[in-house]
């Protein structure tokens, strides 16, 4: 059993919070956003994650598990310290880090012994150096500073914490290496022992080689179109060859989105532009991202013409993947802009994320909880999100009560032949 604080409860700080608290370790989680905590503290969980509330109602109640914003009080009570604060992009593509070190200047202030501070964030190469400086300048004692980079994937984000691909641990420290290992040998994982900078660095390599993925089969999806292949097809035949693999990020669809691959991209062309490294791919990947996001509205317009105005669109699914309410960078909100720019009536649906769109969208669109009605008098349906609960709907009330049977799969969840078989006028992506 670890004494531990999680700074920064945000997705990955209150995952990791509370799974350390399930595997039976003593977890104080800290965020500076008072409401958040005062939430938690009445049992309301500020994000959606499957299993997740059950967990943070269990290990509260067992004691297991707390919430405060007092990072002093929970640094000084804890061995282990963890940082999983937002390190969100600026404008220029690099990392914010002022959340990182204000995080690190209060552990400084705090420290009462030696402590293990364990960077999960994910932090620009160097940010290791740095969270060590900060500490050093406020703290005299002895400490060590560990690289590990979660790889937890929002929707299933407890499964992912308990159940990971590998565990990355990044230090010079062979006491802080011995600590951190031990505390992960129950998840029975790979540990990847490195040095810091391997460490950050592997974070960004993963995430922007699987952005890479997402592009490229986009960018086929894309020829597929115009010479009549089926991309599913090309995916499927790719992946039987081993050094592809069966699991390889090849869906076509209409680009990735959430708050880290746009962010951990730009992070690594940021990383490879100060080391004057040519690494012109990444680049290549943004453009062809933000080109994908906008191939809804042609395939719109094909079926329903130029001008827009007035005609009646149902956008199904704003989260920017399944099983999540995040609509960071969400392809969603790209369509749907596009579609309000040119006065179309726009409704939204999504199981989950309509509150976390309605501080965007405002009251923009119109929001439907349920299916068939959104798509009542719709001139097109356009689907942005795969959720499952998509997948099996009455199709056949579906189209009874749209205006026209117009609709465009950007998740291409639908079989194309059912689609003409039911009379729909039914645009994928790749086939
Ligand atoms: P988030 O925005 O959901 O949460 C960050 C939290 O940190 C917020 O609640 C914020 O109030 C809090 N915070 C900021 N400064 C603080 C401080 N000084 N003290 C205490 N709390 C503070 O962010 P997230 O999605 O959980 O991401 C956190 C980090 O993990 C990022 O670096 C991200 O790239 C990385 N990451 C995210 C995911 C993911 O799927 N979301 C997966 C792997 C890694």
């Amino acid at each position: 059993m670890q004494k531990i604080a999680v700074i920064g409860v945000g997705y990955v700080g209150l995952v990791t919070s509370t799974c350390f608290a399930e595997l039976g370790n003593q977890v104080i989680g800290v965020d500076i956003d008072q409401k958040k905590i005062d939430n938690l503290n009445k049992g309301i969980i500020p994000i959606y994650e499957a299993g997740l509330t059950e967990l943070v109602k269990k290990n509260q109640n067992n004691g297991n598990l707390s919430f405060t914003t007092d990072i002093i009080k929970a640094v000084k009570a804890s061995e282990i310290v963890f940082i999983a604060v937002g390190t969100p992009p600026m404008p220029d593509g690099s990392v914010n880090l002022d959340y990182v070190k204000s995080a690190a200047e209060s552990i400084g202030k705090a420290m009462n012994g030696y402590k293990v501070i364990i960077n999960k964030s994910t932090v620009p190469i160097g940010t290791g150096d740095i969270v060590k400086i900060i500490i050093s300048q406020n703290y005299k004692g002895n400490f060590d500073v560990v690289s590990n980079p979660e790889f937890l994937k929002e929707g299933t984000a407890v499964a992912d914490f308990m159940n990971p691909d590998r565990i990355i641990v990044g230090t010079s420290s062979s006491k802080a290496r011995k600590i951190v290992n031990d505390l992960y040998a129950s998840q029975n994982s790979i540990i990847v022992n490195t040095n810091i900078k391997t460490a950050e660095l592997i974070k960004y390599a993963s995430n922007a080689f699987l952005a890479t993925e997402i592009s490229f089969i986009n960018s086929v999806a894309n020829i597929c179109e115009k010479i009549g292949a089926d991309v599913t097809k090309v995916s499927e035949g790719m992946k039987l060859d081993h050094r592809i693999g069966p699991k390889a990020f090849l869906n076509a669809g209409i680009g990735y989105g959430g708050s880290c691959f746009p962010k951990d991209v730009k992070g690594l062309i940021q990383i490879a532009r100060e080391n004057e490294v040519h690494f012109s791919i990444l680049d290549a990947v943004e453009d062809s991202n933000a080109a994908q996001k906008q191939s809804l509205l042609p395939k719109i317009q094909s079926l329903l013409g130029d001008d827009l105005h007035d005609k009646n669109i149902t956008v199904w699914g704003l989260a920017f993947k399944p099983n999540t309410d995040d609509v960071r960078e969400a392809p969603s909100l790209v369509i749907i802009k596009q579609l309000l720019d040119r006065n179309v009536k726009v409704t939204v649906v999504d199981p989950i994320a309509v509150n976390s769109a309605k501080s965007i969208l405002k009251d923009s669109v119109n929001y439907e909880a349920d299916l068939v009605k959104s798509v009542n008098n719709a001139d097109c349906l356009v689907i942005a999100t795969e959720w499952p609960e998509f997948k099996n709907v009455d199709l056949k009330k579906i189209k009874k009560a749209m205006k026209k049977s117009n609709i465009i799969d950007g998740r291409n969840i639908f079989d194309k032949k059912e689609m003409k078989d039911f009379g729909f006028e039914y645009l994928s992506v790749g086939r």
